[in-house]
């Protein structure tokens, strides 16, 4: 896919900024709504970044329980950031930074810095205008060099803890030319019980927003199905804006298919035009096609992989979900993943394993669960199955090798077990002083060095790889001779640091230390994935399959 702008924008227009605020609820896809326009300005050949204010008072996601945000998504930089900034990233197919993402905690630590080191000395500081200019000078930086930013206000329209942003962008919108700013408002459109689509919500979440101080310049209202042109009309009437700047976003199958939905809808061309940059787009036959071809792409059966985790949701797994896609679209096959719960293996979840033409151990922390994961990765080694471990399941790999062929009976990771006799997984030398949980771990892209003529050799047809890191334990070196007498080889190292591992005798057994999810895109899969998708079809006729129906999940982000 095209990562560089193929137009010659003016950088004399300045640049252009969509915000984007939510109203009535939240978790309505406001992200994905955005991110979709975002591509579609990049097919048209615009530079296009996004920014994700979150307005919590944490610094950053690193601390932030999965079961309660989703999983923590890692940065290239090493940012711990929210998953939506992951939503960002695929869809627009860019690498971002911690910088794209502000918080409140961010915002106001580097205030209050400032204060203590008496840059603002005889003033008072307050939240208008010191919080206030913080907030507009990092939306700024992360658009600098870019054509078109993209800015998602987190939360919905009324929440205390958004006001400041808001009045930010406020200010932001009042210093920028009139042509240079749109604002976006993403709603709900619910069906009253006798199937009606209801628009009072959204007035009413219009009327805040305007008593903030902003107007919005196209509604989108999420619904079930396409807005009806009575209730689009409504909306433009009650909320002052244009027919044709309401815009529908029913449910579809799958998120990628969003983008599909707002060109037919056509928000990106409103948008070209509210922008004045329809001279500047490539015309809409030279536009680029390749996420069409991607995601529309033809698929033969299913395989169905099982994702051993602690968490029955969805969103603590997302980039692992969306790597499976990624990789399904390019072998043409649909993927079901079925969650077995490590915690708690009780016969349903033993039988879902046991189904399975796959099995994925990934990432966690802390001791619940461990054993579950152990278990699973015993299970793929022994039966051929094949298998996937990702930082703490490549963890477990090792620790599962070292206690049932190498018969290190207690090995362990010492985050685990801190007295085991045989800490095969111990911390690394740099976190001994470590006290402060907040972004301390080895976090972000390092390089990894891939031993020739190994199965991570031809999956990811180089000699070295770079992917991206969150963990404080590794392999422990005083084990690597042991495991070296075995047919558990480390094809992929950093110094003195194990990164990867692959069975010689097994059709397919990976795992790695890094996180390959967090560089997987739509249209540029991530090898291991691709890798472990390749076997089960080699080994099964997904087509043939007897699990291999689809289950078809209707989308509700
Ligand atoms: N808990 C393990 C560590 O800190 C694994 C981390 C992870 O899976 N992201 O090393």
């Amino acid at each position: 896919m095209p990562t560089e702008s193929d137009t010659h924008y003016d950088p004399s227009l300045g640049n252009k900024f969509i915000f984007v605020t939510g109203g009535v609820m939240s978790g309505l896809g406001k992200g994905i709504t955005a991110a979709s326009t975002g591509r579609l300005l990049k097919n048209a050949g615009f530079d296009v970044t996004a920014v994700k204010i979150d307005p919590y008072l944490n610094v950053d996601a690193g601390t932030m329980n999965p079961y309660q945000h989703g999983e923590v998504y890692v940065l290239k930089d090493g940012g711990e950031v929210d998953l939506d900034l992951g939503n960002y990233e695929r869809f627009l197919d860019i690498d971002m930074t911690s910088d794209h993402n502000v918080t409140t905690g961010k915002t106001y630590q580097h205030v209050i810095e400032q204060e203590r080191a008496g840059d603002y000395l005889g003033k008072t500081v307050q939240i208008i205008p010191h919080i206030t200019d913080d907030i507009k000078r990092r939306i700024r930086e992360a658009a600098a060099g870019t054509d078109v930013c993209i800015v998602e206000v987190g939360g919905t329209v009324g929440d205390i803890e958004g006001m400041p942003y808001l009045e930010a962008l406020r200010q932001f919108a009042h210093e920028e030319p009139e042509e240079n700013v749109l604002f976006v408002h993403v709603t709900l459109v619910p069906y009253s019980k006798n199937g009606e689509q209801k628009t009072k919500p959204t007035q009413h979440s219009v009327k805040e927003v305007r008593s903030i101080g902003l107007q919005p310049d196209v509604i989108v209202g999420r619904c079930d199905d396409e807005l009806e042109p009575a209730t689009k009309e409504k909306i433009a009437l009650f909320c002052d804006i244009p027919t044709e700047a309401v815009f529908s976003n029913p449910d579809v199958e799958d998120v990628y298919h969003v983008p599909l939905v707002v060109e037919e809808e056509g928000l990106d061309q409103y948008v070209l035009e509210r922008f004045a940059l329809e001279d500047e787009a490539l015309p809409a036959g030279e536009r680029a096609n390749e996420w069409r071809e991607v995601i529309t792409s033809e698929k033969q059966g299913c395989v169905d992989i099982a994702l051993v985790g602690k968490y029955d949701l969805e969103d603590a797994y997302m980039s692992i979900h969306e790597s499976l896609k990624h990789a399904g679209f390019e072998l043409g096959v649909d993927v079901d993943v079925r969650w077995v719960d490590a915690d708690e293996m009780n016969a349903d979840h033993e039988a879902r394993l046991e189904a399975a033409d796959g099995i994925i151990v990934p990432g966690g922390f802390g001791m619940r669960g461990t054993q579950g994961k152990i278990d699973a990765v015993r299970y793929a080694r022994e039966n051929d199955v094949p298998f996937l471990g990702l930082c703490l399941g490549f963890q477990m790999a090792v620790v599962e090798y070292a206690r049932n062929v190498l018969g290190l009976e207690g090995a362990h990771s010492a985050e685990m077990e801190p007295d085991s006799p045989h800490p095969v997984i111990d911390i690394l030398p740099e976190q001994y002083e470590v006290e402060n949980m907040g972004g301390t771990m080895r976090l972000g892209a390092h390089d990894t060095e891939i031993e020739p003529g190994t199965l991570a050799h031809e999956l990811y047809g180089a000699t070295s790889c770079t992917e991206r890191h969150r963990h404080r334990y590794e392999v422990n070196p005083e084990y690597f001779d042991a495991f070296a007498e075995e047919s558990m080889v480390f094809s992929g190292t950093a110094g003195n640091r194990m990164e990867i591992l692959e069975l010689e005798d097994h059709p397919f057994f990976f795992g790695t230390q890094f996180h390959p999810e967090y560089r997987s895109r739509p249209g540029r899969p991530s090898p291991p994935f691709v890798g472990l998708l390749e076997t089960v079809l080699d080994r099964t006729d997904a087509a043939q399959n007897p699990h291999a129906e689809h289950e078809e999940t209707e989308v509700t982000y």
